[in-house]
């Protein structure tokens, strides 16, 4: 019988796992463990595309790959870990009950935005965390042009001016625009409770933010925050009122729920604390990565962050070191010194930056290039040819 590497997701984190594990199987010739990847959908959802447009084009298939490299793929939601008896129960698409054994877990579960007890949150915010609540966005955003003009109807509150935020409210100012038409007399608003626009991105990179706010006319409202939305708007809680039928909430991620069925210490966002090998601590059979791992990236006090550039990298080494573990070879410490960031900027065009501390490096245009360079290209998988997505799946392989 062969051994079990069962990999729950087929995100970044996932799809990454299971081409790592396959290419270490390949490398040593074995064919005695077989990778099972089990996910809602055989598709790798691009979120880091989701505040665009088009956003239902915003995935990869990836039957094919899996085929290509020999991993199985089981459609279905994981339900409950049992970790005693190394067995994860699932909903099929269909609703009924199914369960996989394994010897080792991998969770890539990723994560969720979560939505804070505010007034009206759960009923009238949007967000775009997953491509189903950014379709409604986008639906939403093409009726509006059915409704009679008013101030609400052309204004967009982008509630939080985090990266996700300042991404979805630059793209606003366009995609109002194609909507209402070119001289349409929109409003794009960031609230933050922060007193300084984009307070949690650092001193380098805000210079960029303001300048592609004031070029987009994107208005921010600082020092306060939401505390109650409804169809017409939103109210602050400085008292201020802001007529809108678009209010976008894009603050607070947090780990997969199932990581709360495996035991032991969790960061503030929930997710799991692992070793240098990515097991979870305190645990012989359970990997977790991408957005589920709490991992250090240096030992200079860096920790992963919930993103693509991170969830990548986080899946090479796990599906690396959980196949390296049932074949009884040396793993290879997780390492991932260089941290980038690229903003998008809407039609200001990008900021990208090196390092922790935000260095700027290419603004505008050649910034703009490098991000449609990332978002089309790079971190999509690779195509359905063995050789290729195998040699692609090499830990050592620097991701920035
Ligand atoms: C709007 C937006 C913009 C972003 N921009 C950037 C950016 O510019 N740069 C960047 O680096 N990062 C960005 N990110 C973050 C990035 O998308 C995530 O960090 C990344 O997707 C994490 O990868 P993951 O594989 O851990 O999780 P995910 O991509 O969330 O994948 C999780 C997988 O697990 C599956 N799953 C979930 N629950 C279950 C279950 N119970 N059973 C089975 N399968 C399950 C899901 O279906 C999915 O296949 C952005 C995110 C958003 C929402």
């Amino acid at each position: 019988m062969k051994q079990q590497i069962l990999i729950i997701g087929a995100g970044f984190g996932g799809v990454w796992s299971a081409l790592s594990a396959a290419r270490l199987l390949d490398k040593h010739d074995r064919n005695d463990v077989e990778i099972t990847v089990l996910a809602p959908q055989a598709e790798l959802r691009i979120r880091p595309r989701f505040y665009e447009p088009n956003v239902h084009n915003m995935k990869a298939p990836l039957n094919d790959l899996f085929d290509a490299v020999g991993v199985k793929f089981v459609q279905g939601s994981a339900e409950t870990i049992d970790e005693k008896n190394k067995l994860v129960s699932f909903t099929k698409a269909a609703g009924s009950q199914g369960k996989l054994s394994y010897d080792r877990l991998v969770l890539a579960a990723g994560s969720h935005l979560m939505r804070p007890p505010v007034e009206g949150m759960l009923e009238h915010a949007f967000d775009v965390d997953q491509i189903e609540s950014a379709a409604r966005l986008e639906a939403h955003l093409h009726a509006l042009k059915n409704l009679p003009a008013s101030a609400a109807r052309n204004t967009v509150v982008v509630a939080g001016g985090g990266f996700t935020g300042i991404e979805t409210a630059t793209e606003m100012p366009a995609r109002l625009r194609a909507v209402l038409g070119d001289n349409a007399d929109i409003r794009v608003i960031v609230v933050d409770r922060a007193p300084q626009i984009a307070a949690s991105l650092g001193d380098g990179i805000r210079p960029s933010i303001v300048e592609a706010s004031e070029h987009l006319g994107i208005e921010w409202i600082l020092d306060t925050s939401v505390t109650s939305v409804d169809a017409g708007g939103v109210t602050l809680a400085d008292g201020q009122r802001i007529e809108s039928s678009t209010v976008i909430w894009t603050v607070g991620f947090r780990a997969s729920p199932l990581t709360e069925q495996v035991q032991g210490t969790r960061d503030h966002q929930g997710r799991l604390h692992v070793d240098q090998n990515l097991k979870v601590r305190g645990h012989a059979d359970v990997f977790a990565t991408g957005d589920v791992a709490y991992a250090a990236t240096d030992d200079l006090g860096n920790f992963a962050a919930m993103s693509c550039q991170h969830a990548i990298a986080l899946g090479r080494y796990a599906g690396n070191n959980v196949a390296a573990e049932l074949l009884g070879v040396e793993p290879i410490a997780y390492s991932q010194p260089k941290y980038v960031t690229c903003l998008d900027l809407g039609a200001w065009g990008a900021v990208f930056t090196e390092g922790w501390d935000r260095q700027v490096k290419l603004v505008k245009q050649e910034a703009k290039e490098l991000k449609t360079q990332i978002n089309t290209v790079w971190i999509y998988p690779p195509a359905a040819d063995r050789a290729a997505a195998l040699a692609a799946a090499d830990p050592l392989i620097p991701v920035a």
